[in-house]
């Protein structure tokens, strides 16, 4: 199990300061490395278009 990105992520970088593993990528929509993910649920809690969610 990890979190995944859909595509309503608007790039705000909200969640990427949130993940204690490094998991999650910057890009035009920004990416969760499964392999780091530890389904925290940190990142999910503060993005303001509920775009990460359980995969
Ligand atoms: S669920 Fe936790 S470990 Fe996984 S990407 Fe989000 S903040 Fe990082
Ligand atoms: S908080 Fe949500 S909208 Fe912002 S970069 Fe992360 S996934 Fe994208």
């Amino acid at each position: 199990m990890a979190y995944v990105i859909n595509d309503e992520c608007t790039a705000c970088g909200a969640c990427i300061d949130e993940c204690p593993e490094d998991a999650i990528a910057e890009g035009d929509i920004y990416v969760i490395d499964p392999e780091k993910c530890t389904d925290c649920a940190s990142c999910a809690d503060v993005c303001p278009v509920e775009a990460i969610h359980p995969e």
